[in-house]
């Protein structure tokens, strides 16, 4: 509400022109007027008075209706027509006795009427009280003015605030769509997008697109031996790379980490996406450059083709996942195209998965040993445990079909644990049992994922404490490649065990890295030649490079070296010829149950096995 003033006139600056060509009249009015301190004007026809108010307006014109020449309606019409003028108030005044048409003063304009003779109290009166009224009206219209501004300025404030407010949610929508390292779009705007493809395909079944899933190969490398500021100024580079073979249309998002996916609307068949995946390909032979430094890089790819076969946005970024990782596993930098086999595969995967979990909870598991001999004396000298799965329905399953996935999914740690312990133990107790073989030794596999567990020793003294074998009777067999993921924790492990007298064995020696550097570096004591190299002894007389080249290799270096699957005579004799010091293979035994080993009599009595 606007607060009501009461309406003052200053009676001092109130200019009155009073309009009249009766002269007594004009007299009359001007004195009684100046006696109440008005200021006064005066006119004695309708031209002058229209001229008087025109150059300076009056605050109120006293206007006669009987002039000659123009009347006072005719004037009072032409005041209000013009804009300088149109606003004064008018009183006419009429003599009495003068035909005087109220009707008409009002609606030429005029505000009061006055009769003559004058009583000069009414005058005074009616004259104060259109001024207030003026007054009153020019106050309405300041306030008016006022809040009609205000009102403005609020509207801008208003409009600029909803206007920040569109910005910020922009922004946050922005964000929540977008990769903040890349300025990608990502994983949900991905989605978004994806659906939108769907859609199309649903209202037309021929319709087809592609999703390329992408991810970098051995990214964990570039970030722990570059730093992460390297990591993420690469992944920063990469998209410009990748955007530069895509056609107008593509849609390339950031799904997190070192995974993009690309996605290429409107195709028909998969060269394109093909064609497009080669050409990224080609672009990254030339490398990378951060921070003066030059980095290579691979990628895999995966590509799936989107079809009206598809109903979820979720099925077809899995599938273009799982080819991506089938590229993977095929060895890295390379591409497959998603076909059925994946998922049924993936499926299979996770059931086993699952399997093993369960599996490892109900002991389902068996240690089967293998005797290694002495190559020199013909004696069982020890044996190499080896794991197999007795499935409730399935039978026995090789560690072939799961130690692969117990490795990718960390559970090779609990189920090495308890090898190392079953097989310690069963050691323990045939070394105890028959003393003829109180010095056996045990081979026990170690997967790299065990490696780098930093729990790895304290579970070997634990282990030892508990079965009481000696430790100088264990030795852990690692491959070359275990060594070489995780050199440095490795190396560390390597002294540690060396310290506590547990030998360590090079597995499949001549399949790995065979980065023999590593030989020098790291206390090791015997080197075990893989089985694909001892099947292909043909002849003693016909020498096999590779075979004489380990041998000596390891006696160079002061280590003994074990050839594994020996299955021959020949293959034994050449071995035996070649001063090897230890075999096993199915020649003397497969691996066998602790119970058939026993039943055998293997252990019964120390007899050469030649
Ligand atoms: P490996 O350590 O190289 O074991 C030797 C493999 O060769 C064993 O296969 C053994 O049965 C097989 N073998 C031995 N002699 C002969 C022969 O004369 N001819 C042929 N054809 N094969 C022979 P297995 O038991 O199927 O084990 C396969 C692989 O699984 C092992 O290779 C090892 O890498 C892994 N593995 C087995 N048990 C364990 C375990 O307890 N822990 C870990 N981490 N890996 C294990
Ligand atoms: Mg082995
Ligand atoms: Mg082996």
């Amino acid at each position: 509400m606007i607060p009501v003033k009461t309406i003052e006139t200053s009676l001092s600056t109130t200019n009155i022109l009073i309009v009249d060509d009766k002269v007594e009249n004009l007299d009359l009015l001007a004195q009684i007027l100046r006696e109440q301190s008005y200021k006064v004007r005066l006119a004695t026809n309708a031209k002058i008075a229209l001229k008087s108010a025109k150059i300076a307006s009056p605050d109120l014109i006293l206007l006669d209706i009987n002039m000659p020449e123009m009347n006072g309606y005719e004037l009072c019409r032409l005041l209000k027509k013009e804009e300088k003028t149109q606003d004064i108030p008018v009183i006419f005044l009429s003599a009495s006795g003068q035909t005087f048409n109220k009707v008409e003063a009002f609606a030429v304009g005029g505000v009061d009427y006055i009769t003559k003779p004058f009583d000069i109290s009414e005058v005074v009166i009616r004259i104060e009280n259109q001024l207030k009224l003026k007054a009153a009206q020019a106050k309405i219209i300041e306030l008016n003015t006022n809040l009609e501004q205000k009102i403005q300025q609020r509207t801008a404030q208003l409009k600029a605030e909803i206007e920040r407010r569109e910005r910020a949610q922009a922004e946050i929508l922005r964000i929540a769509l977008h990769d903040t390292l890349t300025n990608l779009p990502n994983r949900n705007c991905f989605r978004q997008r994806l659906e939108l493809e769907m859609a199309t395909t649903n209202q037309d079944p021929d319709y087809q697109f592609a999703v390329i899933s992408l991810d970098c190969d051995n990214f964990k490398i570039i970030n722990d031996s570059l730093g992460h500021n390297v990591g993420d100024r690469l992944l920063q580079a990469i998209p410009t790379r990748i955007k530069s073979c895509l056609p107008d249309g593509s849609f390339l998002a950031r799904l997190g980490g070192d995974k993009f996916i690309i996605l290429l609307p409107n195709l028909q068949g998969l060269k394109i996406p093909i064609l497009i995946v080669e050409t990224i390909q080609q672009k990254l032979k030339s490398p990378f450059r951060v921070n003066e430094r030059e980095i290579y890089l691979n990628i895999s790819f995966g590509i799936v083709l989107g079809t009206s076969e598809y109903s979820q946005a979720e099925n077809i970024l899995r599938d273009a996942n799982l080819a991506m990782y089938q590229a993977k596993a095929l060895g890295k930098r390379q591409y497959q195209v998603y076909n059925n086999h994946m998922y049924q595969h993936a499926i299979e995967r996770l059931q086993l998965e699952t399997d093993l979990r369960k599996a490892l909870v109900n002991q389902e598991f068996i240690v089967y040993y293998q005797p290694i001999v002495n190559l020199r004396t013909g004696y069982i000298s020890g044996f190499e445990s080896l794991v197999r799965w007795q499935h409730p329905e399935k039978g026995i399953i090789p560690p072939n079909k799961f130690i692969p996935v117990a490795e990718e999914t960390g559970l090779i740690i609990p189920l090495g644990c308890w090898i190392l312990k079953e097989a310690c133990q069963q050691v323990f107790n045939w070394q105890a049992k028959y003393p003829e073989f109180n010095s056996l030794t045990i081979n026990v596999n170690v997967a790299v994922q065990q490696f780098s567990y930093s729990d790895l020793l304290k579970d070997v003294d634990q282990i030892l404490e508990e079965t009481n074998l000696n430790s100088k009777y264990l030795r852990l067999e690692i491959t070359e490649s275990a060594i070489m993921k995780n050199s440095e924790l490795a190396l560390h492990t390597f002294e540690e065990l060396k310290a506590r007298d547990i030998k360590i064995c090079i597995d499949d020696f001549g399949t790995g890295y065979s980065s023999l550097s590593y030989l020098h570096k790291f206390p090791v004591d015997n080197l075990k030649i893989d089985r694909s190299f001892i099947n292909r002894i043909e002849s003693i007389a016909k020498r096999n490079k590779i075979i004489d080249s380990v041998i000596n290799l390891g006696h160079h270096l002061d280590l003994s070296v074990t050839a594994e699957g020996i299955e021959t005579v020949t293959q034994l004799d050449y071995v035996r010829d070649t001063d090897c010091e230890y075999g096993q293979g199915y020649y003397f035994f497969p691996p066998m149950s602790a119970q058939d080993i026993e039943s055998k009599g293997l252990l019964a009595q120390k007899k050469s096995l030649f």
